[in-house]
């Protein structure tokens, strides 16, 4: 099936539609989503499940962390991403091999929106590109803004990188979900911020013993942010000598005054506990959502267990370590 087939026409949207005068990606992203949960029963259930989903909070150097029990997530969470792995298997973001009851929205960039079959949130949608493409955000940046612009504040948007927890590292995605509770949003509110500086229209600023390291960017101004973002990403390749794409995540958010973008910057894939045997082992692989605050645990036996300091050590291994941060934030601060 084409993608031109699997699009849903304004005609096949317009019972889900809201009765908009003009209507917007956004107005038809929220329409998709409604028709899918019609049409698509593994969507149904799984929203539904959703609803239903166990979650205990934890405070982390004085915020709060949200494990989530979601079984359905197994198959993402334990993704073989290696090379031969990747391979070897049908990318299950080709059109040709997506579910025959799964539709999209056509987005610029040469985008599709899709709903995700195993969401985490509420309104959780996959971004992907129509093509079989790398996983990379170097030339994609921009697509990232813009799709934050076109879904608005009710949403955020986020990309991981194709060495931190992308299950699809050779075919271009990022993914969306609703923004309620999350909550390093709330966090950037409250939390002290440190190595404030605003230049060239982009205020900057990490947060204070914040419970990992990460550096946000702020500004109205399309070409500045891409502009920052080039230069932030070579900076971070320079600190860490990686060869390739140095490992991030990214979460960005549009509201009125323009783009929030929460840089994680990565020390490694997963956490030591991740390899561990027995007694030791939770299957927890952080990305965006994970990093934000919302740590999903596909095991019932891990997720019972975890514990504040267990997720605190996760949080701390994944994320780059203070001493190369602040060399980056250094480089940042002499841009
Ligand atoms: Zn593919």
């Amino acid at each position: 099936m084409s993608w031109d087939r699997r699009s849903l026409s304004d005609d096949e949207l317009t019972p889900f539609l809201q009765g908009a005068a003009e209507v917007t990606f956004r107005d038809r992203v929220k329409a998709m989503i409604e028709q899918q949960k019609e049409t698509w029963p593994v969507l149904k259930d799984a929203v539904k499940r959703l609803d239903a989903v166990e979650t205990r909070d934890f405070q982390i150097a004085g915020s709060r962390v949200t494990g989530q029990y979601n079984p359905g997530r197994i198959v993402s969470t334990s993704a073989k991403v290696d090379a031969a792995s990747i391979g070897g298997r049908p990318c299950f973001l080709c059109v040709e091999n997506l579910p025959a009851e799964e539709r999209a929205i056509r987005f610029n960039h040469g985008l599709v929106a899709l709903c995700n079959p195993f969401p985490v949130l509420r309104d959780h949608l996959v971004i992907s590109a129509t093509e079989h493409i790398a996983q990379a955000i170097s030339g994609n940046f921009r697509s990232l803004l813009d799709l934050a612009q076109a879904l608005g504040q009710d949403w955020f948007c986020l990309y991981n990188g194709p060495r931190c927890g992308a299950s699809a590292p050779d075919h271009l995605h990022f993914q969306a979900a609703s923004a309620v509770g999350i909550p390093v949003f709330d966090d950037l509110l409250c939390r002290d911020k440190w190595l404030e500086s605003r230049r060239a229209g982009i205020e900057r600023f990490a947060l204070r013993e914040y419970r990992l390291n990460l550096l946000v960017a702020r500004s109205g101004a399309w070409d500045d942010l891409c502009e920052w973002f080039d230069a932030a990403l070579f900076d971070l390749k320079t600190v860490t000598g990686e060869k390739e794409e140095p490992m991030v995540n990214l979460v960005v958010r549009f509201a009125e005054n323009g783009w929030t973008v929460i840089v994680y910057p990565r020390g490694k894939h997963r956490p030591e506990c991740y390899y561990a045997q027995g007694d030791a082992k939770l299957t927890v692989s952080p990305a965006a959502i994970d990093l934000s605050g919302l740590i999903v645990i596909p095991e019932r036996e891990h997720f019972d267990r975890i514990t504040e300091r267990d997720i605190s050590i996760i949080l701390d291994e994944v994320s780059l370590d203070d001493e190369r941060f602040q060399s980056w934030l250094s480089l940042e601060e002499g841009a």
